[in-house]
């Protein structure tokens, strides 16, 4: 069959309902373990010769749908694994890439969650991180790769102010140094941008934000396009042996024998989730899969409506400035044209005018934005992400992800954009009457 469309795939990737009792909507098997049959499938379970399902932390025919439609929605993927939440994705991908020692190299200019894992997590794991001081130069990046560098990790659409980062020549940059570039393209969603075919060679999302889109669920999602060559020595764990991943016969095996397309994500459920264990339930899955069902819908509203409010608060005598890619002499306009010509989401940042009691009654004045820490929702939601989400980072890393005092963000939902704009306008009246 013909490479389904965007917007087909969203609806009926990876599902043949003739497998699954002709239900037209995906079943949720709620279920922990499944029959082995016979021992000799069982047999063969166990050694990895088989991808039926075992046991529902390793797979479950509902996550296994999400999985398959992650990767129809991403031209160039060849697997993909769901987790419990993006945490997961993300700190799975960099355990898998890392395996206990050597260095990261990333920005500042990532989730707050990400940044604090490396000092946090990833040093105790042995491994440290490098973060470049200014990801817009892309020069940046290549003067800070060593000799233990694993790889590079980016975010491709940032939060709080919607910067994009140039991909392709980052994917070139790693590529030259024979390390793989992995993104995080959370806010993108594969609607806006498929890193794949930008370079990238492993994406990973929160699916807990725009990709389910109804601020129900904590999902994550690590997704591969096999093209990595994980054997020249730099990542022994996909070419070491071990006794658990013999065959039944005895003979000695290694990741890349037992998962030929799908190495990295095939690593992270024999390793990762297998031990660490954050699968995701069955009923979340199916949560993820109706969410994505209207992904395209949902975005293109949010992007119309994120526009209008952008053109808004320019006007506004209260704002001091906006930050996204279709605000005024943004610098990140061509990057975007590039990457997401569809628009760079609907999680954007602007400056508030007056000081902290100005901010604290324009944040609580506000009736129809709902003062949250999520992003990615049908609710529209408002935050000042230095005293929040972005507490946890040390003030020189605010600084380094131009976080100020005054950075409010907006993540636009659903709502009728006259009503957002009302809302902003009244809350703007109440923190400076
Ligand atoms: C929210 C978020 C995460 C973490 O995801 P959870 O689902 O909350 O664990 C990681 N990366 C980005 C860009 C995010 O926005």
């Amino acid at each position: 069959m013909t490479r389904q469309r965007f917007d087909t795939a969203k609806i009926r990737g990876g599902y043949n309902p003739a497998d699954h009792n002709w239900a037209v909507s995906v079943p949720i098997y709620q279920t922990t373990a499944y029959e082995l049959g016979s021992v000799e499938r069982s047999d063969e379970m166990f050694a990895f010769n088989s991808n039926d399902p075992l046991y529902t932390r390793l797979s479950n025919p509902t996550t296994d749908v999400l999985e398959a439609r992650i990767v129809s929605l991403h031209p160039g993927a060849t697997g993909a694994i769901a987790l419990a939440s993006g945490m997961a994705a993300v700190t799975y991908s960099l355990l898998n890439v890392t395996a206990g020692s050597g260095r990261i190299l990333s920005t500042a200019r990532l989730y707050g969650g990400s940044v604090d894992s490396f000092e946090q997590l990833f040093e105790e794991f042995g491994v440290a991180a490098d973060l470049v001081e200014d990801p817009d130069d892309v020069n940046s990046f290549e003067k800070l790769i060593r000799q233990d560098t694993k790889c590079i990790y980016i975010e491709s659409i940032t939060n709080p102010n919607a910067t994009v980062l140039d991909i392709e020549r980052i994917a070139e940059i790693a590529h030259r140094h024979d390390i793989p570039l992995i993104v995080d393209n959370t806010i993108a969603t594969p609607y806006l941008i498929n890193p794949f075919e930008f370079g990238a060679d492993v994406v990973v999302y929160s699916a807990t934000k725009g990709l389910t889109g109804h601020g129900n669920v904590i999902a994550g999602l690590v997704v591969e396009n096999g093209k990595f060559d994980w054997s020249g020595g730099k990542y022994p764990q996909f070419t070491k042996t071990p006794y658990f991943l013999s065959g039944l016969d005895g003979s000695k095996r290694n990741i890349l024998d037992i998962f030929p397309d799908d190495p990295f994500t095939g690593r992270i459920r024999a390793i990762h989730v297998n031990y660490l264990g954050a699968a995701l339930s069955p009923f979340n899955s199916y949560l993820v899969l109706l969410g994505v069902e209207t992904l395209s819908e949902r975005l293109d509203k949010q992007l119309a409506s994120a526009k209008k409010i952008i053109g808004f608060l320019e006007g506004r005598d209260e704002v001091l400035w906006v930050k996204h890619p279709w605000a005024k002499n943004s610098p990140y306009r061509e990057l975007a044209e590039k990457y997401a010509p569809k628009g760079a989401g609907a999680v954007f940042s602007f400056g508030l005018k007056g000081n902290d009691d100005n901010r604290k009654r324009f944040l609580e004045a506000t009736n129809v934005f709902s003062l949250q820490a999520n992003i990615g929702d049908a609710r529209s939601l408002i935050i000042n992400p230095s005293r929040t989400t972005h507490i946890e980072l040390k003030p020189e890393y605010q600084k380094a992800a131009d976080i100020q005092d005054n950075t409010i963000r907006l993540s636009i939902g659903l709502e009728d954009s006259e009503d957002l704009i009302e809302d902003l306008e009244q809350a703007f009246e109440a923190a400076f009457s």
